[in-house]
């Protein structure tokens, strides 16, 4: 077996409510698929604990958060490097809120998400419809051009070390999702990201979404590439079996895209492998379990 190199960088614990398995799980499956390691990046509470409070752990659950993953680090050492990181919603006017919650942990990761699905989110950033009922062209248009302004919005305010699941709003507009129409958009938010440093993910488990691809797709993945923007692998896994899945075809995805490196983070600190090595590294497993429908 090769030296493991690569972590999968992108998974949760029960305090979000909708993910099963304790974070020990979730690298018994890391050290099957030979990985160096993982970062736990559960959804992060946000100010009021109002805010999507029904999908994330409450302000007084984040200690125990933070005592969680660091019992599984220590069972765990020597075997797969299990890290604290977190996955932190990126909503205007939060920010200095999220700077003092940062403060209270060591962090390793912290992901910068857009979820344009939340209750805020539509009500601030949507066209004022039902939730449910489909968008329109005009406003799915509107809700897309918000989301990526708020990527890279989110990339400059320097919280973050990686942008998660960067095309997200394609499912919340799924019936008018045509990347093309909006790619003059993306294009300028990905100029603004470049120049931040900021990494961004590719994140597996857009496989099981409505729109079946990993999240971005293969026309913003050329984008990402052909503007230097270092990528990072998160299966997104809200169960153990998911750790790691899809790997391999995430590799040929940012080589066909035109990558050449995949990169990790331990203490914000970036190191780049080159692709063939990471994907060497990796021990093959049969098959993974399905995905849970949330992110
Ligand atoms: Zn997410
Ligand atoms: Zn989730």
């Amino acid at each position: 077996m090769l030296t493991p190199l690569l972590y999968d960088s992108h998974m949760h614990t029960p305090l979000c409510k909708h993910a099963s398995g304790e974070p020990e799980d979730y690298a018994a499956v890391a050290e099957k698929r030979n990985l160096r390691g993982i970062v736990i990046t559960c959804h992060s509470p946000h100010p009021g604990d109002n805010y999507d409070f029904r999908w994330r752990m409450s302000e007084t659950q984040f200690d125990d958060y933070l005592a969680l993953v660091d019992r599984a680090s220590r069972a765990w050492a020597g075997r797969v490097d299990v890290l604290l990181g977190l996955e932190c919603d990126y909503f205007p006017g939060h920010e200095p809120w999220l700077t003092r919650l940062l403060a209270r942990g060591d962090f390793h990761y912290v992901l910068g998400s857009v979820h344009p699905d939340t209750e805020e989110y539509r009500a601030a950033y949507g066209d004022g419809r039902a939730k449910g009922t489909p968008y329109d062209r005009e406003g799915a248009l509107q809700l897309q051009r918000a989301y990526f302004g708020h990527l890279a919005d989110a990339a400059e305010s320097g919280l973050f070390d990686c942008l998660t699941h960067p095309d997200l709003v394609k499912n919340e507009t799924a019936a008018e999702w045509q990347v093309e129409r909006i790619l003059d958009d993306i294009r300028a938010a990905l100029d603004r990201i470049a120049r931040t440093g900021i990494a961004m993910e590719l994140n597996t488990s857009g496989l099981h979404k409505r729109i079946p691809e990993m999240l971005p797709g293969p026309a913003i993945l050329a984008e990402i590439a052909a503007r230097g923007i270092p990528m990072v692998l998160g299966s997104d896994s809200h169960d153990p079996g998911r750790v790691g899945a899809d790997f391999e075809r995430a590799l040929d995805l940012l080589e066909a895209a035109g990558h050449r490196t995949v990169s990790v983070f331990r203490r914000h600190q970036r190191t780049d492998i080159p692709i063939p090595a990471a994907r060497a590294s990796l021990t093959p497993i049969l098959a993974a379990a399905p995905a849970l429908g949330h992110d």
